[in-house]
């Protein structure tokens, strides 16, 4: 059994939805077992900026599936949330990235874990911050809470907690 964590985001609405319909498919994964879910974050989209705000949260899961095998899963979940593949980093109705292996270190094609962009996105840090504050992140040999500090306190304007409507 391996511990993951993993990330999601959306900003195609309905935002949060997708979110629970996400955590239902995985639940319902045989090979996968969700342990705990952060709060829900909303972020300023980065890299490409014209496009709506995103809804971001992490979970844990213990798994039994090799890193590549619950990658295909996280994929099949995306398309069947009916994600497009149009621009680079652009809107999505689902995105569903491995941030943890346990502690391993993979650098492949199709995978790297620790996610390579993690130490620099707040809204994987805070969510998984909630999780396991003081895991300490293989790569960069830092706990979450060492990450989420040396984050630019900038990048904190960028992200609130999500307060779902009624
Ligand atoms: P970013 O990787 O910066 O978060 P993105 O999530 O928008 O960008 P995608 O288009 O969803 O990028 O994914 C591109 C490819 O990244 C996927 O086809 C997948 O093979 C690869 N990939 C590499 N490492 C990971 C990982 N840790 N989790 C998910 N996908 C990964
Ligand atoms: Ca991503
Ligand atoms: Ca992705």
């Amino acid at each position: 059994m391996t511990i993951v964590y993993i990330a999601l985001g959306t900003n195609l609405e309905p935002r949060a939805a997708h979110l629970e319909k996400a955590l239902e498919l995985f639940r319902a994964l045989p090979d996968v077992e969700v342990k705990r879910v952060s709060s829900i974050y909303e972020s300023k989209p980065v890299g490409y900026l014209d496009q709506p705000d995103f809804l971001n949260l992490v979970f844990e899961a213990e798994t039994d599936l090799v890193a590549l095998d619950l990658l295909d899963n996280c994929q099949s979940i995306e398309e069947e949330l009916g994600r497009v593949r149009t621009i680079r980093f652009g809107p999505r109705t689902l995105d569903a990235d491995i941030v943890l292996y346990g502690a391993e270190i993979f650098e492949e094609e199709r995978l790297i874990v620790p996610h390579p962009r993690m130490q620099e996105r707040a809204f994987v840090l805070l969510p998984l911050q909630e999780l396991n504050p003081e895991f300490v992140v293989p790569k960069w040999n830092k706990t979450v809470n060492e990450l989420v500090a040396e984050l630019p306190l900038s990048d904190l304007d960028e992200i609130w907690k999500y307060i779902q409507e009624a």
